[in-house]
């Protein structure tokens, strides 16, 4: 068996980073493998935005996580508070209460010192000013629960995460990808490598599992979630396969979780199979709660203002997959123009424009122009024009009388120009994984934890069922990543 380690982290995102660096604060000595070449790196984590939601009681705690605020922008900005009770409840309703309480307690309840713990590892944080924060009478208002993101977005993150892990003294190994658990009755023992290629054993103390979910592979899509699940583009990386998964369930995990279920959002028709990171996750296009969304029929098929995007954008990806074609337009008119966010205007966009609602009809590629037309006038026709608009707030302007009211938003499509965006589904990741016990310790299928073996990331199953509160994945890998390090790396010393 080739050199051992204390602890051997598979994956290469955040949540492996964060138990990586958690591990070797124990004094463990730390191997990490990811299996993308170096230029790869980074898993999911890296194609965010780094937006993370945190519980905070006000400016104060945002203060100290980002001391780089300045009194100008304490001043013209209202941050307003995200308690605890709050987050857990986001979490409890969009999940439909399925999520496992426990689980969500820890997430909750870790997820502002979990930050801080970060900060002391040298990640820094900033206000998202661009996407979470409307102006109104001169004055930044936050909604939605989310306030935070990693300085440099995702690739900012990733980059100071590998950073913090060299300056720590912990080992990584590109292009070496995980493929077999080394294990007995009495645990887990290493790791058998793919490294540039070769087979290789390494042995180990303890294991950490944070290799991301399935969405990259097609065949468990389409046996897990269901037919047409092959179609999705894949928002991220294409290294997420679900090997972590699957080389626990080999060896007696228990599965966990909502199998049948993912985020997956609307993302340009034409974006490439996987994602690209000179794009990032410029191709979802999240502003719907201002238009309305129509399908090749012309009809509209969701609430675009159910709620905030944050608590539904997760699981509208699905309701354009199961469109006909798999796709649908987003139209709005000048006046919300200036309400869309920054990924409405990159270059590969896929975008027309008109003067005319006939106009634009005849321009949204595949749809019935008369169905559209016809839709787009009772639609007009049914605004509650009598309530003000207003972005920051739920504010009830709603329609009445439609078989699918808009909720809030509803503004009519009649000032141009109009603009169309085409969108399909783009899955981010997977819901289902494995269960892990309060140390993150990897449950066997009789319920008791598999020596040697934890998890955290995106294959943990039981938190996400349905839908997700935006920001809640990087916050699972860094709340459960550094709970299963340090485990993992008391496990491994003791
Ligand atoms: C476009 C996009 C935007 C997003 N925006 C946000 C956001 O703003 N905020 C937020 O909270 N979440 C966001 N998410 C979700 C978020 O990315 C994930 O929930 C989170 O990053 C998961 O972290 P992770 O460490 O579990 O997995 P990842 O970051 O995906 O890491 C998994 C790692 O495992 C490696 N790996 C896989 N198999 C093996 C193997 N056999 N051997 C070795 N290595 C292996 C992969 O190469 C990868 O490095 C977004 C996702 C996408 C795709």
């Amino acid at each position: 068996m080739a050199s051992a380690f204390d602890v051997i982290v598979i994956g290469g995102g955040n949540a492996a980073f964060c138990a990586a660096l958690a591990a070797r604060e124990s004094g463990a000595s730390v191997l990490v493998l990811e299996c993308a070449p170096q230029e790869e790196r980074g898993g999911n984590s890296r194609f965010t935005a780094g937006a993370m939601r945190v519980a905070y009681n006000g400016v104060d705690d945002l203060a100290r996580l980002m001391p780089d605020l300045t009194d100008e922008e304490k001043a013209n900005t209202d941050f307003g508070a995200y308690p605890e009770d709050q987050f857990y409840d986001d979490l409890c309703r969009v999940t439909q209460y399925r999520t496992n309480p426990k689980l969500a307690e820890t997430l909750v309840g870790r997820s502002f010192e979990t930050m801080m713990w970060m900060r002391s590892k040298g990640i820094r944080f900033a206000p998202i000013y661009g996407r979470q924060a409307f102006k109104v009478d001169g004055r930044f208002k936050f909604w939605g629960g989310l306030t935070v993101e990693a300085w440099g977005g995702g690739p900012g993150l990733i980059d100071a995460l590998y950073g913090a892990a060299e300056r720590n003294g912990i080992e990584v190994w590109y292009e070496s990808r995980a493929a077999e658990l080394i294990h007995d009755d009495d645990g887990v023992h290493g790791v058998v490598v793919r490294k540039h290629g070769r087979t290789t054993s390494v042995a180990a103390q303890t294991v950490v599992l944070a290799t991301g979910g399935f969405e990259a592979n097609a065949e468990w899509r389409t046996r897990y979630l269901g037919p047409g699940w092959d179609l999705a583009k894949v928002r991220g990386t294409r290294f997420n396969t679900g090997d972590g998964i699957r080389m626990a369930l080999e060896i007696g995990a228990m599965p966990c979780g909502n199998w049948s279920g993912c985020h997956a959002v609307g993302w340009d028709r034409n974006a490439p199979e996987f994602g690209d990171l000179s794009v990032g996750d410029g191709f979802q296009k999240h502003s719907y709660p201002f238009g309305i969304m129509v399908n090749a029929r012309g009809r509209r098929f969701v609430d675009e203002g159910a709620d905030f995007r944050n608590y539904t954008y997760a699981k509208y990806g699905r309701a354009v997959l199961e469109q006909p074609g798999q796709f649908a337009w987003q139209v709005f008119d000048r006046k919300v123009a200036h309400l869309l966010r920054d990924e409405y205007r990159i270059k590969r966009v896929t975008k027309v424009s008109a003067e005319t609602l006939e106009e634009l009809a005849g321009k949204l590629e595949d749809v019935d122009p008369r169905g559209f037309l016809e839709e787009l006038r009772a639609y007009n026709a049914a605004v509650r024009a009598d309530v003000p608009f207003n972005p920051n707030v739920k504010d009830g302007r709603s329609t009445r009388g439609l078989a699918i009211n808009k909720s809030n938003w509803a503004n009519t499509i009649d000032t141009p120009p109009f603009e169309g965006y085409a969108i399909t589904c783009g899955i981010t990741f997977t819901f289902g994984g494995l269960r892990i016990g309060d140390d993150c310790a990897v449950m066997n299928i009789d319920g008791a934890p598999i020596r040697g073996l934890y998890a955290a990331g995106e294959l943990v199953g039981g938190l996400f069922y349905f839908n997700y509160p935006g920001g809640t994945g990087l916050m699972s890998g860094s709340v459960f990543g550094r709970i299963a390090g340090t485990s993992a790396g008391r496990a491994a010393r003791s």
